[in-house]
C-alpha cells in the first residue's frame, strides 16, 4: 500500500474486462491483494483496488518518489537517449501509414520516447499524470503534454499516425475502454503500441506472488501474450509484431534504471546490493562479448524466444476496421 491516507480497498465487482462474464477463481494473494483469473477466458487482474481519487493522486505525486530516485533515473535516461526508445520508434515507423506522422505517447513520464520520435522529424504529443514528470517533458521533447490520463484528456478523432502505450494499460481501470479510446483517436491504419509485463512469462510462473512486476497497488491487470491479443483484437486492432524483452536486466538496456527500482522495492536490500554486483558483471561481460559481431541478437534470441526469459511484452497493432 501507498501510503495510509487512502480508502479501503474495494472488491471489483464489475463483468470481466475481455469477455463479460462474472465467474472468478482466486490465483493467489500478492501482498494483500487478490490476484484473481476469469474461468471463462483467462484474463487475469487484482481483484480489490484502491477509490479511484485514491489511485490519481498516487499517480500525481507518490507514484514516481515511492522508489527513491525512480522520478530522477527516468529523467536521466530521457535526457541520455536510450537505444530502446529508438528502436520503438523504428518499429512504430515501419508499420506506420506516414513517416514521419503524429504521434501521441500516453503516459509518457519523463518525456524520453517522445524526444526520441521528435529527432526523427515527428510531430509529438503526450499525456502524463505527474506534473513534475510533464513539465520534464515537455522540455526534454519540446512538444504539448497534457497533464491527465488518457481518461481525462478529450482527444481529437482519427488524429495520430502512432499511439504509444508504455507500461499504462495494466494500470487502467478498464483496458477495453482504454483502447476503444486509441482506436478512435487513430487514423485508419495508424499503429498502436503497447507494453506491457508478461505474466505469461518463466520468471512470473516461476516466482508467482513474489515477481516483481506484479505491482498489484497500481497494476489492475496482468496480461499474458495471449489475452493482450484477444483483447487488442476485441477492439478492432489487427497485431502485426510481437516483442519480448526485459528479464532480470541482464540483456536489458536499461540496466541502470532497473537497479534503481528494484533497490527501492526490494524486501532484502542485502540480497539485492548482492544481485546488482552480479548483474554488473554480467554488464560488464557482456559489453565485450556483444562487440562479436551476432552475438547480441543471437543472445536475445536464446534468452527471450526459446528460454522466455523477458518479463516485458510490446505488440504494435494495426487498427483495422
Ligand atoms: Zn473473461
Amino acid at each position: 500500500m501507498p501510503s495510509g491516507k487512502t480508502s479501503p480497498l474495494k472488491q471489483k465487482e464489475t463483468a470481466c474486462d475481455l469477455c463479460g462474464s462474472r465467474d472468478y477463481r482466486l490465483l493467489f494473494q500478492c501482498r494483500g491483494y487478490p490476484i484473481m483469473e476469469c474461468r471463462e477466458c483467462g484474463l487475469v487482474f487484482t481483484g480489490s483496488v484502491m477509490a479511484p481519487d485514491d489511485r490519481e493522486s498516487l499517480y500525481k505525486n507518490e507514484y514516481y518518489v515511492h522508489a527513491a530516485g525512480y522520478a530522477e533515473s527516468i529523467k536521466r535516461s530521457a535526457a541520455a537517449g536510450n537505444p530502446e526508445y529508438d528502436e520503438r520508434v523504428r518499429l512504430a515507423s515501419k508499420f506506420s501509414p506516414q513517416i514521419p506522422g503524429t504521434v501521441l505517447d500516453v503516459g509518457c513520464g519523463s518525456g524520453g520516447l517522445l524526444a526520441a520520435f521528435k529527432r526523427a522529424g515527428w510531430n509529438c504529443c503526450g499525456i502524463e499524470p505527474s506534473s513534475d514528470l510533464s513539465a520534464y517533458a515537455r522540455d526534454i521533447a519540446a512538444c504539448e503534454i497534457y497533464e491527465g490520463t488518457i481518461e481525462s484528456t478529450p482527444l481529437p478523432q482519427a488524429a495520430f499516425d502512432v499511439i504509444s502505450a508504455c507500461h499504462v494499460l495494466e494500470h487502467s481501470a478498464s483496458p477495453h475502454d482504454f483502447l476503444q479510446t486509441c482506436f478512435r483517436s487513430l487514423r485508419d491504419e495508424g499503429v498502436l503500441l503497447v507494453e506491457v509485463p508478461d505474466f505469461g512469462c518463466y520468471l512470473s510462473r516461476k516466482q508467482g506472488a513474489d515477481w516483481l512486476p506484479l505491482y498489484p497497488d497500481t497494476h489492475l491487470y496482468h496480461f499474458t501474450i495471449s489475452t493482450l491479443q484477444r483483447l487488442l483484437k476485441a477492439t478492432g486492432f489487427r497485431p502485426v509484431r510481437i516483442r519480448r524483452y526485459g528479464g532480470l536486466g541482464i540483456l536489458s538496456t536499461q540496466e541502470s534504471d532497473n537497479s534503481v527500482k528494484d533497490a527501492g522495492h526490494a524486501k532484502n536490500i542485502v540480497e539485492q546490493s548482492l544481485c546488482n554486483v552480479a548483474k554488473k558483471r554480467i554488464f560488464d561481460a557482456r559489453r565485450y562479448l556483444y562487440r562479436i559481431p551476432a552475438v547480441k541478437p543471437f543472445a536475445r534470441y536464446v534468452y527471450w524466444h526459446l528460454m522466455r526469459m523477458n518479463e516485458y511484452i510490446s505488440i504494435y497493432s494495426i487498427k483495422s476496421r
